[in-house]
């Protein structure tokens, strides 16, 4: 093709007549000029475009965000009136009771010796179920500021364990359940705060029982194992999923197999356990079939330069299921 000084082909040069840059080829020729005109033009297009998505990004997930916190908030009021229902409801029962035998006994309507022992335990009993539990509320309530503390020296918790079955028997046997233990005379020395293990050991008892429904037997175990020793209590009854197995542990949880048995409870005593396990250097372990059973291990660390040796102790009546 043979190109005039213009730089337009010979054939076409008549077209390119026109005047001025409305041409045809003027116009080819300034293609790239048109291209810069418009993409100036469409840029501030472009950034408000930007713009816009990215304020419309923020006020969507604002949006999400408040909406989520408003569902938090929801759920968390919905637990704690449960809690306050939960905890007004275990303060309720002893209390009727320690009012209906204070007043039998006051009234003199107790006939013989044995009666009036049965009302004067059942106080006792009652008083130590309020006791529990307000100590749990406190410990809670101190845990939640920050303030609680605990008192730890070396000790042989296997006393710890025996005195506090002792203590919850009556209590136990009362609701129809056996409970075995198998606890060696002694236990290597653990830093321990004796009140605050027997505190969670009560918790767990209680949790057995709570959650049990036909077997009504429980099993205290007492053992060393890998240098730690081992506290367990197991149960036979409903037992936890495992998708709720790490969920226990949070304040106020409770499970849809504990809601629907009717037991009233106010979620805070295995939180309270598990503090209580951090705080001693150790931790709480849980083995759980749904309608099986559960088996919750308390593990002590042995205390450094313990005087007393320690020895694997052999556990028998070591759950082969779990
Ligand atoms: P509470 O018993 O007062 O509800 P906990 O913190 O002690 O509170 O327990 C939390 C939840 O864990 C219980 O509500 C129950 O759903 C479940 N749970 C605890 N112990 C057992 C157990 N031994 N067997 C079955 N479920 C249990």
């Amino acid at each position: 093709v043979a190109f005039s000084e213009k730089g337009i082909p010979e054939d076409l040069e008549h077209l390119a007549s026109f005047p001025g840059e409305l041409s045809f080829f003027s116009l080819a020729l300034e293609r790239h000029r048109w291209h810069e005109i418009l993409d100036g033009a469409r840029r501030p297009f472009v950034f408000a475009g930007a713009l816009i998505g990215i304020l419309g990004l923020i006020l969507a997930s604002s949006l999400l965000l408040i909406y989520r916190g408003l569902q938090r908030e929801r759920a968390l009021s919905r637990v704690k009136t449960e809690f306050v229902a939960g905890v007004s409801h275990e303060l309720k029962t002893p209390l009727a009771l320690i009012h209906l035998c204070g007043e039998t006994l006051l009234l003199d309507r107790v006939r013989g010796k044995e009666q009036s022992e049965k009302y004067l335990r059942v106080i006792t009993r009652e008083t130590m179920r309020l006791s529990h539990l307000i100590t749990n509320v406190l410990d809670f309530s101190s845990i939640e500021a920050g303030k609680k503390t605990y008192d730890l020296e070396p000790c042989d918790l296997s006393e710890v364990i025996r005195e506090t079955i002792e203590h919850y028997r009556f209590h136990l046997e009362e609701k129809g359940f056996e409970c075995s233990e198998d606890i060696p005379p002694t236990l290597p020395l653990v830093l321990a705060d004796q009140q605050a293990v027997a505190q969670a050991l009560v918790n767990l008892l209680q949790n057995g029982v709570r959650y049990s429904t036909d077997t009504r037997r429980l099993e205290v175990t007492g053992r060393v194992e890998n240098g730690d020793v081992k506290i367990s209590v197991r149960d036979f009854g409903v037992g936890i999923s495992p998708s709720d197995q790490d969920k226990i542990w949070d304040d106020y949880f409770r499970t849809r197999q504990a809601r629907a048995l009717g037991t009233r409870g106010s979620g805070l005593g295995l939180s309270l356990v598990q503090h209580v396990m951090i705080a001693h250097g150790g931790n709480i372990e849980l083995r759980s079939d749904l309608g099986e059973g559960s088996t919750f291990t308390l593990v002590f660390p042995v205390a450094r330069g313990a005087s007393r040796e320690v020895s694997e102790v052999p556990n028998e009546q070591q759950d082969s299921r779990h």
